[in-house]
């Protein structure tokens, strides 16, 4: 290992993997080396909550809290959603949740694509198709023409305004790759196919490995916007069990204190996330509660986003199929319910791993955010069309709901959501702290409503056919009345930016 600049570089997987955790950087957040997801604590009060059945009168109460107060609730109130079955009284649950989803972010859902990078991986996560010693993985990194391309697919054909890149973990994709990665996201420039107008990426969040202060420094200055970091499991066992002691990744430590590094670095847009059907779904979502309890005490600051990943089949391994934890779809809308109503200020993602039926009964249980068009092989956007069956079997997982961008806006317009591309959040300086008390008071909700109007209005210009636009419109204009009832002052302001998008400006937000 050398540092160059302030990066540490590694000479090869074997060093990277010996040198890569920095302990200092853990302990600091595991003070008297007590960890703030308390296992024990979680399995005492899941056992408490299921020794009897909830009290619809308690119940009702904490749904009640969470609605006013739109802070995280206590881990105990948490176990006490979470067994609840009555088929009445979730639905009570999930009405609340899309009320709390509908105050905080309106009747918006944000769109984004998954951008993979690279797929060499010095880890050997047992369920996962990129892990080391997979020989059915054809490997490569992308090299930043090939990016390129895939940008030109994502901003210039389809549409898109932000990407999740993803990376293996690997010493070829180091920090320094990764930054480079986003600079070069930012600095391609497209052109919209129906008008010519200026399109591109606006927003890249990252997921990647967990990475030390110094390095996540570096992302923070070329302008990352989430880092995401899922946890997989937070049961320490099944952790240590599924991921390999030899493996960077067999530090649950490293990767539990991730965010707070991430905090400390100044990315205070932070991504949490467990895989559900690894492990018991009621002992992951406690857990998620306790993290973002505790980067809350630490720095004010929860989760920007929460993700839902669910277990899906992937190449070379029975991991996904043989699981005792996997769950079914209303299973997995009740998790949706219960962390809307327990962490209800964060965003909420559910990605393309979910059936379409399966997403589409999530749009009023909570979520905010699903990818669309996505393709996660390494060069999959520009070669698409060479991609054999064969090959995409052996992605790093399957995807199972494979719409288009264009065919989940009009679903989504058939139940009356409007498809953000807003990006504005993080270039106003609305990260971290401040959009968690914007958040919290639905004045965040207001501009996104702005936003997603402007935005909506110059994807459709500039990339839908003219049935979607057709299909659309009525929606926009019953937007834009909303706007004005509401914000009756500043209305004039909105309408002369509409008018301006419509007349071929771009990128105009509040
Ligand atoms: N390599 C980095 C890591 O593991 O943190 C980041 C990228 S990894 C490619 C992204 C995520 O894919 C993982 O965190 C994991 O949750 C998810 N994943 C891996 N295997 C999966 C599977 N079989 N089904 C669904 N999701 C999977
Ligand atoms: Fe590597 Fe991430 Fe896959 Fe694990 S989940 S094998 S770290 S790419």
């Amino acid at each position: 290992m050398t540092t160059v600049n302030g990066l540490r570089k590694f000479k090869d997987a074997q060093d990277y993997r010996e040198h890569f955790v920095i302990q200092e950087q853990i302990d600091k957040y595991l003070p008297g080396g007590r960890h703030f997801v308390d296992g024990a604590l979680i399995e005492t009060l899941l056992a408490k909550a299921r020794s009897a059945p909830p009290d619809p009168s308690r119940i009702r109460e904490i749904i009640a809290r969470s609605e006013e107060t739109r802070a995280t609730l206590p881990p105990e109130d948490a176990a006490a959603l979470l067994q609840v079955d009555d088929p009445d009284l979730l639905e009570e649950m999930r009405a609340a949740a899309d009320r709390i989803k509908r105050a905080v972010y309106d009747n918006r859902i944000v769109v984004f694509a998954p951008l993979y990078m690279s797929n060499l991986c010095v880890n050997g996560c047992t369920y996962c198709g990129f892990r080391e010693g997979n020989s059915s993985q054809k490997r490569r990194v992308l090299s930043m023409d090939e990016l390129k391309e895939e940008v030109d697919v994502l901003a210039g054909k389809i549409g898109h305004k932000r990407v999740i890149a993803v990376y293996g973990e690997h010493p070829s994709t180091s920090t320094e790759y990764i930054a480079e990665t986003i600079r070069t996201v930012y600095g391609h420039a497209c052109k919209a196919p129906k008008t010519g107008a200026p399109a591109g990426i606006r927003r890249v969040n990252v997921n990647a490995a967990p990475l030390p202060v110094e390095d996540l420094r570096v992302l923070h200055d070329v302008g990352i916007g989430t880092f995401q970091v899922f946890q997989e499991t937070y049961h320490r066992p099944t952790y240590e069990k599924l991921h390999p002691a030899w493996s960077v990744k067999g530090n649950y430590d490293w990767r539990t204190t991730c965010f707070h590094r991430c905090m400390e670095a100044g990315v205070d847009d932070v991504g949490l996330g467990a895989l559900f059907g690894l492990y018991d779904w009621q002992y992951e979502v406690l857990a998620l509660v306790m993290h973002a309890r505790d980067l809350e005490r630490w720095f004010g600051i929860g989760p920007h986003t929460i993700s839902f990943p669910r277990l899906e089949p992937a190449s070379g391994t029975r991991v996904p199929e043989e699981s005792p934890y996997l769950i079914d779809d209303a299973t997995f809308r009740r998790i949706l319910v219960a962390t809307r109503l327990a962490v209800p200020y964060t965003g909420m993602i559910v990605t393309c791993r979910e059936r379409p039926e399966s997403r589409n009964a999530c749009l009023e249980a909570g979520m905010t955010q699903l990818d669309a068009s996505s393709n996660i092989a390494i060069k999959g956007y520009s070669d698409s069309a060479k991609i054999s069956d064969q090959e995409k079997s052996r992605q790093q997982f399957m995807l199972a709901d494979n719409r288009s961008l264009e065919e989940v806006v009009r679903y989504m317009a058939s139940r009356g959501i409007i498809t953000s591309f807003c990006t504005a959040g993080y270039r106003c300086g609305r990260t971290g702290g401040c959009i968690m008390d914007a958040l919290k008071t639905g004045r965040e909700g207001k501009f996104c409503k702005i936003n997603a109007v402007l935005t909506f209005r110059e994807w459709l210009d500039d990339f839908a056919s003219p049935e979607t636009v057709a299909m659309c419109e009525p929606l926009l204009k019953s937007e834009l009345a909303g706007i004005e009832k509401w914000l009756p002052k500043f209305y004039p302001t909105v309408l002369k930016q509409y008018e301006a998008t419509c007349k071929g400006s771009r990128d105009l937000f509040f």
